[in-house]
């Protein structure tokens, strides 16, 4: 089995990381061929502290936050997110015995995207227009570097940037670009984990799991997830609609993660 696994960044890296690497190697043993992909914003967040490079975030109109990515922001976010978060994944992963790759999606060009010119930002009761945020919408996505690995039997750990035609590197949604290889490498399952059980009814009550949703109803449930949640349902349902089998938003906090996620412990998006 192929499965594109996503593990989130705004509770920090650090969490739970080695059951997530002993869990990766027994599906590795088990035969499957696994890719890591990963977010990393809370370690975005405190790098950009520490070098006094203020964070700032925006609000679409539809209400999607977003990180501000100017061009000081876009070398903190590579600092954190290519250096820090990736070589920890690479190393617990190494630790356990499973032979990782880490590599940024500009790697043999795997990812390349068409830089937004302007963006729309919500600022109190006005819509302000932003041009110089290094963020960029996914326009082909090659898998021939990421499937030599898959077949040499190294798991891929891969942080999610993209190459513009202007040959900027720009920031991409870590929950799109998982979606976008896992149907790009045809997978079998997307796991997106996070510090929730998965979709919640209500965010304030981790037993109001929605167990299973099928692409045609998921509309009526984008209501209820605000933030992060959001892109998280979008990028499963879309992941579903181009062919993954299906895509589960689950907990990355428990014991052994992505067994449980296959399990169908979590929310899970089925065509
Ligand atoms: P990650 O870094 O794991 O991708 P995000 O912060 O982007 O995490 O998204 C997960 C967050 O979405 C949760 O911590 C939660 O606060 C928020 N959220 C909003 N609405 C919901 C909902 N209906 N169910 C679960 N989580 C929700």
């Amino acid at each position: 089995m192929i499965v594109v696994i996503k593990i989130g960044g705004a509770a920090g890296i650090n969490q739970n990381l080695t059951g997530l690497a002993n869990d990766l190697k027994s599906l590795v043993d088990a035969g499957n061929q696994i890719l890591l992909i990963h977010g990393g914003s809370a370690e975005v967040d405190a790098l950009g502290e520490r070098l006094g490079v203020p964070m700032r975030y925006i609000t679409s109109p539809s209400g999607v936050r977003s990180r501000y990515t100017d061009s000081a922001t876009m070398e903190v976010f590579i600092m954190a997110m290519a250096g820090r978060v990736n070589t920890e994944l690479v190393r617990q992963l190494q630790v356990v015995g499973v032979k990782a790759v880490g590599i940024t999606a500009i790697s043999g060009g795997m990812f390349y995207g068409e830089r937004k010119t302007a963006i729309r930002s919500v600022e109190g009761s006005k819509v302000k227009l932003i041009r110089d945020d290094l963020s960029a919408t996914l326009t082909s996505v090659d898998t021939a570097l990421v499937e030599h690995l898959l077949a040499g039997g190294y798991l891929p750990v891969v942080c999610p940037l993209v190459l513009a035609q202007g040959g900027e590197v720009c920031n991409i949604d870590a929950d799109r670009a998982a979606a976008a290889l896992a149907t790009a490498l045809r997978a079998d399952q997307l796991i997106l984990l996070s510090n929730v059980p998965g979709l919640l009814e209500d965010v304030s009550n981790p037993s109001s799991l929605i167990r299973c949703i099928r692409v045609g109803e998921a509309e009526s449930y984008e209501e209820i997830a605000s933030a992060g949640m959001k892109k998280k349902l979008a990028a499963a349902v879309a992941a579903v609609r181009s062919g993954v089998k299906r895509a589960v938003i689950a907990d990355g906090r428990v014991e052994a993660p992505a067994t449980r996620a296959i399990r169908s412990e979590g929310t899970v998006v089925t065509p």
